[in-house]
Parts: structure tokens; C-alpha cells; sequence
């Protein structure tokens, strides 16, 4: 009998329906949550022993430390909202006022204020000379006065083809270079204007980048600028989810890989592991895992991405000249840099690129790292959870495209690298006795260029995560509700077959 000729219920009672949440990153609670209010049955299946995806926190010297996610840009406060609904506004800490700094070359300085991505407010201002030198502020400066678009960047340029344009070479390698790789993992030619919240926009109402980063940091929207995260890092955010999706009722199923997706008749799912047994039949399912996880379990346009990696590596150091704060909240590397001189005033010395400036450095003295957060300086809540004068450095590896070398390292090398490249970029001795803790974590990402909001997915599939919805809780968060509701929304417009109500003889793993 043809499919339409089968007889058909409404849906009337949600509990009758199920949807299967595949992924409990950020992206998958949130939707678990969304969809359990409504009354649907909801279960969430989590490959790993524990939920939370790239929000993962570890023991350092016995207190916990983000290995992942550290914080949220807290443009346009949705997630503070998001967060007040689960009961945290309260636990809402913003980072010391303290800035982050730039290392280009020899040369760490404090990363100009009020613009976005690097990109400075005040070009000919002091603190952008430093970077610049005179020739480079000036060429940045004349930037407000250039016509719009040049024909030749096209619709959606790359960052770096619209920064080296406007704004000149030296904005782009000693300024917008290292804080895309920083905040973004991504080099400037292979992130796209559109990836940059806000700044497209901004950018055709102000004609001018410069004006563009100086609204969309007023408007505390820019990437890595005004941000905020929740007392004793995002992890309570993890916890907060978990509690609240139990409550409703959602079926948790943590340390259970879905390795394959069966399309039943009628648009049931059946979700199978990786023997061929069945863990679950659902009426719709939503795929809140990283882009190749999805590709493995439906089909969808375009080829599986490769995907970069990244390594973060957290010291806890006992050591009193971190008091001091001595580059502010962390700092930014860019390739090619060696152990920073601290800040110049000579104009000569400003007007040397930086690569000359770093000379004939042999290899093995380069910063391997890309970025140092100061933890304890940045988050005033975690220096008061830790004994004093104890401080918690976390580096990154891997610029985009190049795996992190440290991924090759023993575990002692590795710590040993962290803990030379931290002396370097802080510019104090960090004495090898002094690191009483370390811990390293390797994580896969997707490059920002590749978030695809339009990805069509079969019938009763939801896609969600930030490769659909873009990098970073403030993208995720929003998307995953729109996910969830779209999926409800398209669950109860379906009419109920009566394979639907199938007995379900099912694997169950707890
Ligand atoms: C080092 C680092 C630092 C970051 N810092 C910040 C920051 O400070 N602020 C910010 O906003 N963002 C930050 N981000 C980005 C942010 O962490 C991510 O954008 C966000 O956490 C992605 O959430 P997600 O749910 O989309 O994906 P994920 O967190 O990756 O969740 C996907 C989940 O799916 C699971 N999974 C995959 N396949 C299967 C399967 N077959 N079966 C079952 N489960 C499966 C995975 O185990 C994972 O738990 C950072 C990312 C990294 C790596």
C-alpha cells in the first residue's frame, strides 16, 4: 500500500512522539531542553563518558581549569539571558579590565583598544603606532576615505584580502593576523567577512572598516572582545543543562556512539551502533555533532571537511612575578615570533617589519604557541579559588591548516615547550619547578569559513553545532534553538503513522 493510502493520526499527545538528540555538546543540551519542554519524548546520546563536547574543564592543582571553551561574547546578551533562565545571572564574572597584548616578531605589546579583530579605532593613536609604525598608521588612517568596495574583492572577501586593501599590510600581519588565529583558529585568507558577527553589516552602514570596528566594539559585539563566563569557568553551564534536561525528562545516554542512522518507512529513524544494533527508534533526530560526525550518518550536500586541530596545553606556575599581570589577560602570537623585548619607543625600530625585526632566528627558538591566556589574571574568580601566588597559564596550538607540533610531543616535551614558550612570551623565568601542575588537551575543529546555515538534511533531521550556526557560544546557543524549534515545528505538522507506535525492541545502554 502506497505510503499516502495508509491510514494517519494526528498528533496529539507529544509523549507519544520521540526525538532523538545525537551529540551532548553545548549545542545538543540546549536542544534536549527545547524540545523536553514541550512534552516530546527526548533522549540524548553522548559518545563520550561525559556531556559538554568543547566545554571540558580539568583538575589543575586540584581546582577545576577550562580546556575548551573559557568564556562567551556577551553581544547582544542572549546567552546572559539563556544563562538567567537556567538560574546563573548570579554566577555571570567578567574578565579584569587588564587587555591583551600582541607579540609580533621580538615586539609584545597591549593590543589597541576599541576596535574589532585587531583592527584599531584610532590608527595615528599611540598605541596603534607601536604596532605600525608611522608609515602604517598613516596608511590605515586614509582608510574612512577609500570608496567602498573595490569590484575586485567581490561579494564576500576574505578578511585578509579586505584588510591588506584597506587598511594596509602591517594592520593585517601585526594586528588582524594573530587575533584571528587566536580567536577564530583561522588565518585571515581563509575567514570570510560574513564569519565575523556583526561586521559586514557594520561595515556597508559605515563604509569604512575602521568605523565599523569602532561601532561593533560600542556595541560590545566584536569576536574576542567583550566577553564574559560563569564563576569557575562554563563547565557549571554543562552541569546547569544536565540537572534541568533530567528534570523534564529527557533519556540521557552518555558514553553511547551513534555510528549509523537507519531511515525507516515513514520517516522513522533508527539510531544503531557500531555492531548494527539498535539503540533507539525516533520520529525525528536531531545531529548536534561536528561536520564530519554528520556526514557519516546522513547524507549531505558536499564532501566531509577535513577538519584542523588544535592542542591546549594549562600550566599552574608558583610563581610571584605573575602577580604583575605582565601581559595583561594573555597574549597573541604571530608566526615567526621569538621571546618578546617588551614595549619599544624608538620610531626606527617601529618602522622595521617585524618579521626583520625577529632576525636570522633559528628555528627551534620560535613560539610554537599562538596564544596565552593569563587564566588567573584574566578571571579574578579563578585567582580567589587558587592559593596565592599560584597562576594558571593555558597556551593553544595550531594555526590553521598546520597541525599543532606539539601533538607529536611526549607529554613531558610537550609541558617542557609550554612552559619555555610561556617564559618567552611573558618575558620572566618560569623555573621548571615552579609548574606544580599541567594537564593538555587536543580537540578538532571546523574552520569558521565552512558554517553552513542552509545545509539541507533529510526529512525529519535537524542539523545543529557550530559548523551549521557558527563558532562560539553566542552563535550556538541561538541556533540550537532555532534547530529544536524548527524540528518540533515540522514533528507535529507530520501525520502519524502506525509503524510509528511500533513496539520498540531496542539495545538500551545506560
Ligand atoms: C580550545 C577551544 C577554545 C574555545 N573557546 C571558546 C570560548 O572561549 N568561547 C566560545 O564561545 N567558544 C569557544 N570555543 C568554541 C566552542 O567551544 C564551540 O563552538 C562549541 O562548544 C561547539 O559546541 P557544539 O555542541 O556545536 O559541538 P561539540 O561541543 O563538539 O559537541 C558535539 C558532541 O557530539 C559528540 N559526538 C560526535 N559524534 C558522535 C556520535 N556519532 N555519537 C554520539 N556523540 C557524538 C561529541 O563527542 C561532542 O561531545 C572554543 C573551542 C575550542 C576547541
Amino acid at each position: 500500500m502506497p505510503a499516502s493510502e495508509l491510514p494517519v493520526a494526528r498528533f496529539t499527545d507529544p509523549a507519544n512522539r520521540h526525538i532523538a538528540v545525537v551529540g551532548g555538546g553545548i549545542s545538543g543540551l540546549v536542544a534536549a531542553r527545547e524540545l523536553a519542554k514541550t512534552g516530546v519524548r527526548v533522549s540524548i546520546w553522548e559518545q563520550e563518558p561525559t556531556l559538554g563536547g568543547r566545554i571540558r574543564a580539568t583538575e589543575l592543582a586540584g581546582v577545576p581549569a577550562d580546556m575548551g571553551a573559557e568564556a562567551f561574547a556577551s553581544r547582544g546578551g542572549t546567552v546572559a539571558c539563556y544563562l538567567a533562565e537556567l538560574g546563573l545571572a548570579k554566577d555571570i564574572v567578567y574578565p579584569a579590565p587588564l587587555g591583551s597584548w600582541v607579540l609580533a616578531g621580538d615586539q609584545a605589546l597591549p593590543l589597541p583598544r576599541g576596535g574589532a579583530i585587531g583592527i584599531p579605532a584610532q590608527p595615528l593613536s599611540k598605541e596603534a603606532r607601536r604596532h605600525l609604525g608611522i608609515r602604517g598608521s598613516l596608511r590605515a588612517a586614509i582608510e574612512p576615505w577609500l570608496p567602498l568596495r573595490s569590484a575586485k574583492l567581490g561579494e564576500d572577501p576574505t578578511i585578509a584580502d579586505l584588510v591588506s586593501t584597506r587598511l594596509g599590510s602591517r594592520v593585517l600581519e601585526r594586528l588582524v593576523r594573530p587575533v584571528t588565529l587566536g580567536v577564530y583558529s583561522s588565518d585571515p585568507e581563509k575567514l570570510r567577512l560574513s564569519a565575523v558577527p556583526g561586521l559586514d553589516a557594520a561595515y556597508q552602514r559605515e563604509r569604512s572598516l575602521i568605523k565599523a570596528a569602532k561601532k561593533l566594539r560600542q556595541a560590545s559585539s566584536a569576536a574576542g572582545g567583550a566577553v564574559a563566563a560563569l564563576s569557575g569557568g562554563m563547565t557549571p553551564l554543562i552541569r546547569a543543562l544536565e540537572a534541568e534536561i533530567r528534570r523534564l525528562g529527557c533519556e540521557v545516554h552518555p558514553g553511547v556512539e551513534v555510528a549509523e542512522l537507519r531511515s525507516r518507512d515513514h520517516g522513522a529513524w533508527q539510531l544503531c551502533d557500531r555492531n548494527g544494533a539498535v539503540l533507539t527508534r525516533a520520529d525525528a533526530v536531531l545531529l548536534a555533532v561536528p561536520e564530519a560526525a554528520a556526514h557519516g550518518l546522513v547524507t549531505l550536500p558536499g564532501e566531509a571537511p577535513e577538519h584542523d586541530e588544535v592542542e591546549v596545553i594549562a600550566l599552574a606556575v608558583e610563581n610571584s612575578r605573575l602577580d604583575t599581570a605582565p601581559r595583561g589577560t594573555g597574549v597573541l602570537i604571530a608566526a615567526g615570533s621569538v621571546g618578546a623585548r617588551g614595549q619599544r619607543e624608538d620610531s626606527a625600530a617601529l618602522d622595521q617589519p617585524a618579521d626583520q625585526a625577529s632576525g636570522n632566528v633559528a628555528k627551534e627558538n620560535l613560539i610554537l604557541a599562538k596564544a596565552l591566556t593569563h587564566v588567573t589574571a584574566k578571571w579574578p574568580d579563578r585567582a580567589a579559588a587558587r592559593p596565592s601566588g599560584q597562576h594558571v597559564l593555558r597556551l593553544s596550538y595550531g594555526r590553521a591548516g598546520i597541525r599543532p607540533e606539539t601533538l607529536e610531543l611526549s607529554d613531558a616535551a610537550a609541558f617542557e615547550r609550554a612552559r619555555v614558550d610561556a617564559e618567552q612570551i611573558l618575558g620572566i623565568a618560569i623555573a621548571a619547578e615552579q609548574v606544580v601542575d599541567r594537564a593538555r588537551q587536543r580537540w578538532h575543529i571546523a574552520a569558521p569559513s565552512q558554517n553552513r546555515p542552509n545545509v539541507e538534511a533529510p526529512p525529519g533531521i535537524a542539523l545543529s553545532g557550530d559548523w551549521v550556526h557558527g563558532t562560539g557560544l553566542a552563535s550556538v546557543i541561538p541556533g540550537a534553538l532555532k534547530a529544536a524549534q524548527e524540528l518540533f515545528a515540522w514533528l507535529i505538522a507530520e501525520p502519524v503513522h502506525p509503524c510509528h507506535s511500533e513496539p520498540e525492541s531496542e539495545v538500551r545502554p545506560e
